[in-house]
């Protein structure tokens, strides 16, 4: 037998199984996108390097370590993305969408090489959002509370909210000296990362995971104690706006996030059930960055969330694969006019999840077929059935006779609540 080749490692087949826990978040969050008016932008996966580069920091995991780049046969530095950002911003300033305000959101994969593990893979998911054009903290507060409202549509409760500011280009300087003079005084204690970065980017210490690193990390002195007077007043207005709203946050000062472009609002939502790895959504302002990159100043806010590690939260039942019916065909004629029955079907009734057997076989084991396919019930067709232009309703779910319809009353049939509704017509029934 010829040698089997196996995925990338940290890069994942989402298989049929898990597929419909991916389209109940993904459907949740788009519907929840759109009540709050946010249109939906698609990138190319594939960007120059220096867009990379140039936007999330050379100084910083990603571009350092992370990123997939790569010289195509034409010659050019191409990366496959990182996140979704800075594509945002390209493609906003290259079709000049930036003269009003936007609201827009992405999803889709991004690519880091990281060392896999539990939530952190290589192919990743994100869903994000990006505002243009807005500079005030109401619409940081908008964002935050359409992530609420999103937890809210996908079931989870277990989330908490830190948030920081990092103030302006000349707070953050002013910080980054009695930063670097506290690192400088605990030389020793620094990781060799961090040790590098004292002098290139001494905010980035504050985002090391390494574990020997939190002490210090702790004990540094507070961003928020060199914000002047207009930053203090945008991060306390959005404060009070969060309490107003009734949604509950830290401040966190060491909060500084690992890319680069931030500025004032920085938060995240975390979860403690999912080990190290508990950051699912992560945001901020980045009003430098559409000048950064060759556009209009234009001020920004916005977050990514990792669909992967949200799934992983999802309730195990809160989405069915099941179809409503399965079509069961006894007899050479009967399975030859199966597959038509079923088109009528399905033109007579649009919402009608209907799985049609193929391939034959003996009634029992297209019957078991049936049973396994999660179906509410079975239709069966046979040649008395044909002749009469009947068919047979089995149902699957719970103990019941078989009941022999005019095909003209099937549509009304599979419409009675009789058989238990599936999870995921509940769901469809309580859109958020
Ligand atoms: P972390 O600190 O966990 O490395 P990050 O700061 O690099 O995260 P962002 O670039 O802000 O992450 O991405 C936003 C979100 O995307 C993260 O909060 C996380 O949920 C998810 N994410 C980031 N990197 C990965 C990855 N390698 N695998 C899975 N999800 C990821
Ligand atoms: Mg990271």
């Amino acid at each position: 037998m010829a040698k089997k080749i196996q995925a990338i490692r940290g890069m994942h087949d989402v298989l049929p199984q898990q597929s419909p826990r991916w389209q109940f978040l993904e459907d949740r969050a788009r519907a929840v996108l759109e009540r709050y008016g946010y249109a939906e932008m698609r990138t190319p996966l594939v960007e120059v390097t220096e867009l990379f580069k140039r936007s999330i920091g050379e100084v910083t995991d990603i571009v350092e370590k992370e990123m997939y780049s790569f010289e195509d046969r034409g010659g050019d530095n191409l990366a496959l993305r990182p996140e979704g950002t800075a594509s945002c911003v390209r493609a906003a300033i290259e079709h000049a969408l930036l003269d009003h305000p936007q609201r827009i959101w992405y999803r889709g994969p991004m690519f880091r090489r990281e060392r896999p593990q539990r939530g952190r893979y290589r192919q990743f998911h994100q869903i994000g959002v990006e505002v243009f054009g807005l500079d005030g903290p109401d619409v940081d507060l908008e964002v935050i509370l359409l992530t609420r409202r999103l937890w809210q549509a996908l079931g989870l409760d277990n989330l908490r909210l830190e948030l920081n500011s990092l103030g302006d280009a000349d707070e953050r300087a002013r910080y980054r000296e009695a930063l670097v003079a506290y690192l400088l005084a605990h030389q020793d204690a620094l990781d060799s990362d961090s040790a590098k970065r004292l002098h290139s980017n001494p905010l980035r210490v504050l985002d090391s995971k390494h574990p020997d690193m939190q002490a210090v990390i702790a004990a540094a002195p507070s961003l928020l104690d060199f914000l002047g007077e207009t930053s203090r007043r945008h991060f306390d207005t959005l404060c009070a706006g969060l309490d107003a709203a009734g949604v509950a946050f830290q401040v966190n000062p060491r909060l500084v996030r690992g890319l680069d472009y931030y500025n004032r609002t920085v938060f995240e939502w975390i979860t403690e059930d999912l080990g190290a790895q508990g950051t699912v959504c992560a945001g901020g302002r980045y009003d430098g960055l559409v000048a950064q990159l060759g556009g209009r100043p234009t001020p920004a806010v916005g977050f990514a969330l990792g669909v992967e590690r949200l799934i992983e939260l999802l309730d195990a039942d809160c989405v069915t694969p099941g179809p409503d019916a399965y079509l069961v065909a006894v007899g050479e004629q009967a399975q030859n006019q199966a597959l038509l029955l079923a088109e009528r079907l399905r033109d007579s009734m649009p919402g009608l999840r209907l799985l049609c057997h193929c391939g034959g076989g003996s009634f029992k084991s297209q019957f078991k077929k049936a049973d396994r396919s999660g179906a509410r019930v079975a239709l069966v067709l046979g040649e008395d059935e044909l002749q009469q232009g009947t068919i047979g309703v089995k149902p699957l779910r719970h103990d019941g006779p078989q009941q022999q319809v005019a095909i003209a009353d099937l549509p009304a049939l599979l419409a009675r609540p009789d058989t238990e509704p599936t999870p995921a017509a509940q769901h469809a029934s309580t859109d958020q």
